[in-house]
Parts: C-alpha cells; structure tokens; sequence
C-alpha cells in the first residue's frame, strides 16, 4: 500500500514489532501486508461419495475446480459459498460444514473450503461461469492436468486422500 486508507498519507516504511512495515506518521495507521482477498469453496458429495466438480468457461476455459468466488460485503462466507455454488451449478448445496483453509500468498488469497450435501436430483444449470459438471471419486478420477491452480489441486489430492484414509 502506497497511501493511509483512513487519512490518504504518503506510507512510510517502518519496523514495528520487529516486522518490516508501511506506516502512517500522520494517524499512525499501520499496513502490515497482510490483507487478504476471501473465497468461500465448496466440495459437495453426494451419497455415493462423489464429489462435484466444474469446469470453466471463458479465459480458463476447460480448466477444472470446485464451486466457489469471493465473498460480497455483507454476506457471511457460508452464504457466499451457498450462493457461488448456485450460480456455477444451479443447485442448493445443504449441510455445510467447514473443512479447511488454505492459502496463497502471491495472490494474497484464503480459500475458506466447505464440505455439503448435493441435492438427491443433480441436475447442471448452464450459466456465465461453468460449462459441465463432474462427478469425481477415487474410481471416477478427472485429467489432473486440467486441475485449474495450486489451490484446486492441493484440495483435490487432500480430498482423495481423505477417501483412502
Ligand atoms: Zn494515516
């Protein structure tokens, strides 16, 4: 951060705590690098332990991942993964439970990873974001190459690990 979100002075660099950080002289604000963008994501089984799994469409086109974005001011992060997980499928995902965070510093950005239940009735709504679904499990893998980043594929092993476990 260059300027001070409450009073727009120029930051400095400075040492608190012993960290290296931007600081304020005026109002004494303190940027500790550490702000960070929340997505809520969410892998939802059904009850013969499958998993759903999407793929995209636009710039990343065919590159595969679980429902999920970033969380609107004002929502909880549960009714963001609710709502994401609607607008990439088309169905309600229930019983949420949180599972796991994970994290990637060069993009400054904590997934907040859900489990849930998928509706009895799997039924794929097209929309701007996905173009398909996928039904994964341990005998029902996808081309791991098309896994879209770093994240996706740390959940995705982590998730088929927890399968065999
Ligand atoms: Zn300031």
């Amino acid at each position: 951060m260059k300027y001070c979100p409450e009073c727009g002075n120029k930051l400095i660099d400075a040492i608190v705590d012993e960290t290296k950080v931007r600081k304020c002289n005026n109002c004494g604000y303190v940027d500790w690098g550490n702000l960070i963008n929340v997505a809520a994501v969410v892998v939802a089984f059904n009850d013969k332990n499958e998993f759903l799994m999407v793929s995209l469409k636009g710039r990343e086109k065919g590159k595969l991942t679980f429902p999920g974005g970033y969380r609107n001011i004002g929502e909880t992060i549960e009714e963001a993964a609710i709502r994401e997980f609607y607008e990439e499928t088309g169905m309600r995902v229930t019983d949420l439970e949180l599972y796991k965070f994970f994290t990637k510093d060069e993009q400054r950005l904590l997934w907040v990873v859900y489990r849930g239940v998928l509706p009895k009735e799997i039924k794929f709504v097209d929309n701007n974001e996905t173009e398909e679904i996928y039904l994964v499990s341990k005998d029902h893998r996808i081309d791991e190459s098309k896994l879209r980043g770093l994240l996706t594929k740390q959940v995705y092993l982590e998730i088929l690990k927890w399968f065999f476990s």
